[in-house]
């Protein structure tokens, strides 16, 4: 009994000794660096450039023949009004006219090119919520410390940030050693077809290989990773894949008097329900475990201790985050019945009963992995199960350690020294997967500051940017460029 006891002893000792090594063993990934002088650029009339170009209802629509085109063009005017070095001294190309490329030619043609993105299109309002706006959506609003309106955060805040920078350090003289692309879609909330799509192909048809290219999807957050009180940079290295499913189910219609024990309804609710009830493994791997491994030594001990040992804790963490839909969407590829639709009258059985499940594929997983996991936990033959479309695989991953993202990170930390930068999994889409042929190394990152409540904010009521924000964005862009120029 005694030895028993002194066995489990020593094996209870061991285990918290490896488990404590491993923890204090956790260090930090991020780069020392000093912060950048504040560059002193004219923020008033900045802030009101960006409110400008709010002013442009450049709204998306699923259908590209109800664009108003007009709002496009004006954006143009404006932009060439408001930068007229970036339009002296840059070639611009209209791609499929509303789109724009420019290029910055570089001294030195060694140097592989870089590549900033932004997209000049915005969501509309969706319908019964303009009065809740506490200023009109596209008034383009400077009060209480912010700018207003839609786009102000996604994403004209980068359009006019990218297009500010240019034009001071161009006002300045300034030469970059590597050519600078500019590419502005005006599509991206459809998808990009006609914008983004098209310009990485011209730049693939003229043999460009790029460097590096910079979009949206990362933020700087506060008070989303539980247990970390700082702010966290997260860069995006991947994003999700799509895909949609259609169920239908064929029913024999008739009047809803005497109804058979289960209409194509029931069977098709039956479905969804053996579904939802049939969730995708949690997985935490490539950006989503890179994340944590970047994040973890920044926790408070306990959280360090998980993190640190996920060999033992994995399961754990895995059910925590598995508790809310935002860090749930980063472990697994997740579920959405998005779409019903039954008999078109209350007295009549359904002929057809038809389901649309809405898919974000974790990178790992594939469209026909879905489409053998739908069909097997349904286990419905009544049930007709069909891609829509084509649906889009995950993208791939860019590298950590590439040189491009060190330059990324140092910029970063040089105009945001409060923050911890992580990489991190884009569970939307971005406009930059259409560049995976150009270049293989694409991060998403913006840096508008968000807390929770500013999410509801982003394709929601109130989009809005604070001016000191708006000012940090542009700084970011101008050390982003001389840092990759240097
Ligand atoms: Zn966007």
């Amino acid at each position: 009994m005694k030895r028993i006891l002194l066995f489990i002893s020593v094996a209870l000792f061991s285990l918290v000794l490896v488990v404590l090594i491993r923890t204090t063993g956790l260090k930090s990934k991020q780069l020392s660096v000093k912060p950048a002088p504040k560059v002193a650029i004219d923020t008033e009339r900045a802030v009101e450039n960006l409110a400008k170009a709010i002013q442009f209802k450049t709204i998306s629509n699923q259908d590209p023949s109800k664009f108003d085109y007009q709002q496009f063009k004006d954006l143009h005017a404006l932009l060439e009004e408001l930068f007229p070095n970036v339009h002296g001294k840059l070639r611009k190309e209209p791609v499929n006219e509303y789109s724009l490329l420019y290029t910055w030619e570089g001294t030195d043609p060694e140097l592989k090119p870089m590549l900033l993105m932004a997209h000049m299109d915005v969501v509309p309002i969706e319908p019964g919520t303009e009065n809740n706006w506490t200023y009109p959506p596209f008034a383009g609003r400077i009060a209480e410390g912010y700018i207003w309106g839609r786009g102000s955060l996604d994403d004209k805040a980068s359009l006019m940030g990218i297009l500010g920078a240019a034009e001071f350090l161009l006002a300045e003289g300034y030469l970059p050693r590597r050519t600078i692309y500019l590419a502005f879609g005006h599509d991206e909330e459809i998808g990009g077809p006609n914008g983004a799509a098209k310009i990485a192909d011209i730049l693939e048809s003229r043999g460009v290989q790029l460097e590096y290219v910079l979009d949206e999807g990362g933020a700087i957050t506060k008070g989303m990773v539980p247990g970390l009180s700082e702010s966290v940079a997260l860069v995006g290295i991947t994003e999700k894949g799509y895909v949609s499913i259609e169920l239908v189910v064929e029913g024999q219609g008739g009047h809803s008097s005497m109804p058979p024990p289960h209409t194509a309804v029931g069977i098709l609710s039956t479905a969804i329900h053996h579904l939802e009830r049939n969730q995708f493994g949690a997985r935490i791997t490539g950006a989503t475990k890179q994340m944590f491994a970047h994040l973890g030594p920044h926790m408070p001990f306990a959280l360090r201790m998980l993190f640190a040992n996920p060999w033992l804790f994995g399961k754990l963490i895995k059910s925590e985050l598995a508790q809310s839909p935002p860090s749930n969407s980063l472990i697994r590829t997740t579920i959405a019945a998005t779409m019903l639709e039954g008999s078109p009258k209350e007295n009549v059985l359904p002929r057809k009963a038809k389901a649309v499940i809405n898919f974000r594929i974790l990178p790992g997983d594939t469209i026909d992995g879905i489409v053998a996991h739908v069909r097997k936990a349904i286990n419905d033959e009544r049930v007709r199960i069909g891609v829509l479309g084509k649906g889009r695989s995950p993208s791939a991953v860019s590298d950590v350690n590439s040189a491009s993202y060190g330059v990324l990170a140092r910029s970063i930390l040089q105009v945001f020294p409060d923050v911890v930068i992580a990489p991190f999994l884009v569970v939307g889409g971005t406009d930059s997967r259409h560049y995976e042929e150009v270049s293989k190394n694409i991060y998403r990152f913006l840096p508008i500051r968000l807390v929770s409540e500013d999410y509801g904010r982003l394709h929601g009521t109130n989009e809005r940017i604070a001016v000191e924000n708006y000012a940090e964005v542009i700084r970011f862009y101008l050390q982003l460029i001389r840092n990759f120029n240097r």
